[in-house]
């Protein structure tokens, strides 16, 4: 209930009450716009990384985070629409998230040529929460957000091509829809550093992508600088809102800065 926000909050409150504190509104682009400290983790790409670890980062280390290889961006849109979405098979307003792909092969296809250019029939995910979480809309009024991958860094318009998809199966949705906001892959970049080019799952998913992330290590959070982490989507294992990548970063900090050794 609440959204993802709901999260966030829970975390920060529970930060708070171990005595830690949330600053927000800044970007850090180096080293110097942070407080001194024993030890830093950065949640973000590597990108960011390199800038904020400066000319202290080995020549090795840089040259293999510039060549890191990042996966397809996505185009979001928002939708607030005026009644739930009339999907033609009824069993479909039973998932919070809906994959809308036609068939395995055809998913396969839109995710190929998903690297290099828009499809016409592209793999949309979507969610409608407000038939979970009224909460979220005005009585009787619906969310429902959907995107596709695009190719990194992408701004063409992909509006025709994403509700395109969803008119083959919720035909006369589009009828709903009282306001829309578009999401680019240059423009979710801009929201946060951390999708390079609107990746929002921190690096190819291919097998190399999964090995070397960001770089081929059997604890890949640790960086040549000490007291500096890498605890992003960039690090095993990778997207998600698990958070395990934080936990690992947190157990090598632990083990390295702390001499605690703490069971995973
Ligand atoms: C539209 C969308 C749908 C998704 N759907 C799913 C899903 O269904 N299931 C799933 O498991 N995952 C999903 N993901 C992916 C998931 O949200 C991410 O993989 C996950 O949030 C990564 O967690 P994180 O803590 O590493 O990074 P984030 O949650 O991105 O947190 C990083 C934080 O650091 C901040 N930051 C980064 N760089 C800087 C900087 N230089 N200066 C200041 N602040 C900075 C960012 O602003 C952000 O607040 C989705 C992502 C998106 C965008």
């Amino acid at each position: 209930r609440g959204g993802a926000q709901a999260l966030a909050d829970a975390l920060r409150a529970y930060l708070e009450y171990l005595g830690g504190t949330v600053v927000t509104g800044v970007t850090v682009t180096d080293a110097r716009d942070l407080p001194p400290a024993r030890v830093t983790l950065v949640d973000s790409s590597p990108t960011v990384l390199l800038r904020i670890l400066g000319d202290r980062a080995p020549a090795r280390y840089r040259d293999t985070l510039e060549g890191y290889r990042y996966g397809t961006g996505i185009q979001k849109f928002d939708y607030a629409l005026s009644g739930p979405m009339p999907w033609q098979d009824p069993r479909v307003a039973r998932a919070a998230t809906v994959h809308i792909g036609g068939y395995a092969p055809d998913i396969a296809a839109a995710e190929a040529a998903a690297q290099t250019r828009l499809h016409p029939r592209p793999y949309v995910l979507a969610a409608q929460h407000t038939l979970f979480d009224p909460s979220r809309a005005p009585a009787g009024r619906h969310t429902f957000w959907a995107y596709a991958h695009v190719p990194n860094g992408s701004d063409h318009d992909a509006q025709a091509q994403i509700e395109g998809q969803i008119d083959r199966f919720a035909p006369g949705w589009r009828d709903l829809i009282l306001a829309r906001t578009r999401t680019t892959a240059t423009q979710l970049q801009a929201f946060s550093p951390v999708f390079h080019g609107g990746d929002v799952n921190g690096g190819r998913g291919d097998l190399p992508g999964l090995l070397a992330r960001p770089v081929l290590t059997p604890t890949p959070y640790r960086t040549p600088v000490k007291g500096v982490y890498l605890c992003s989507s960039a690090t095993p294992p990778g997207g998600g809102i698990h958070g395990m990548a934080g936990h690992h970063a947190a157990l090598a900090a632990l083990q390295d800065e702390f001499r605690l050794k703490v069971d995973g």
